[in-house]
């Protein structure tokens, strides 16, 4: 009788033991079905967040640096002969990515290979692709802990001699002091004294709440600032005093 009440504790810790190895097992793999679908399945090197978004999931507890990359996909933005705004604004972005976070600041690029933002925008019933795609910008600015927004753009003009990086700040103080010292940055490197200017026009200045500043690089149009913008040595220098604004405005208090 003992014997046999032995046996059936002896049974049942065994059975308790089985199911908390089970659970140890197979917990990871649960957690990992419960993630967001990834579009590429490949590894994100540039947002370490999965590429979709869109869910409430996010790795950052610290504010993010969101570094916006213009255009992309069917939508090149400016050209010169070929050369197309969406890989200059990439191209710069990767560099600016790799240069903050090397350093230490928390940063994420909103694309990282060419393709459309407007194209992961399924909540937004509208034809205009344009607005899905701008409206796709401003969302993913409220899903991740966004300090500041960086949006990266070429110019163009008719005026072929027309050179240099321009800065746009929103209607707000903090978006004012990043522009100036970013242009302040690109000035010396490019020997100019440009000036910022007020993006009244502009989408997404007017729709991010956070502080946000549009950087027109340079201009596709002029024939020296085009060379700077499509060699990896120019892109790389825009990248440095990119960054080194950011930072500066970053450690200011
Ligand atoms: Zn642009």
């Amino acid at each position: 009788m003992r014997k046999k009440r032995l046996n059936k504790i002896w049974l049942t810790c065994l059975g308790f033991s089985l199911c908390i190895l089970c659970s140890a097992v197979f917990a990871p793999f649960t957690y990992i079905a419960a993630q967001p679908d990834d579009k590429s399945n490949e590894p994100n090197k540039y947002t370490d967040v999965p590429p979709n978004v869109h869910s409430s999931y996010h790795a950052f507890a610290k504010p993010v640096v969101l570094i916006d990359v213009g255009h992309g996909g069917v939508d090149g933005g400016t050209s010169h002969k070929g050369i197309l705004e969406k890989d200059i604004n990439l191209a710069i972005a990767q560099k600016l990515y790799l240069i903050l976070r090397s350093q230490g600041y928390p940063a994420v690029l909103n694309r990282d290979k060419d393709y459309a933002l407007s194209d992961d925008n399924r909540w937004l019933q509208s034809k205009s692709r344009h607005l899905k795609d701008l409206a796709q910008r401003k969302s993913l600015t409220e899903q991740l802990p966004t300090a500041l927004v960086v949006s990266l753009h070429v110019n163009w003009t008719k005026r072929t001699e027309k050179r240099g990086p321009i800065v746009l700040y929103q209607d707000e103080g903090s978006s004012y002091l990043l522009a100036e010292r970013i242009q302040h940055s690109l000035n010396r490197l490019f020997c100019m004294n440009r000036k910022t200017v007020y993006g009244k026009p502009f989408y997404l200045l007017n729709k991010i709440r956070q502080p946000a500043v549009i950087v027109e690089t340079g201009f596709i149009s002029n024939e020296q600032d085009r060379a700077m913008l499509s060699e990896d040595r120019g892109q790389k220098s825009i990248a440095e005093a990119i960054a080194a604004g950011i930072i500066a405005h970053l450690t200011a208090w």
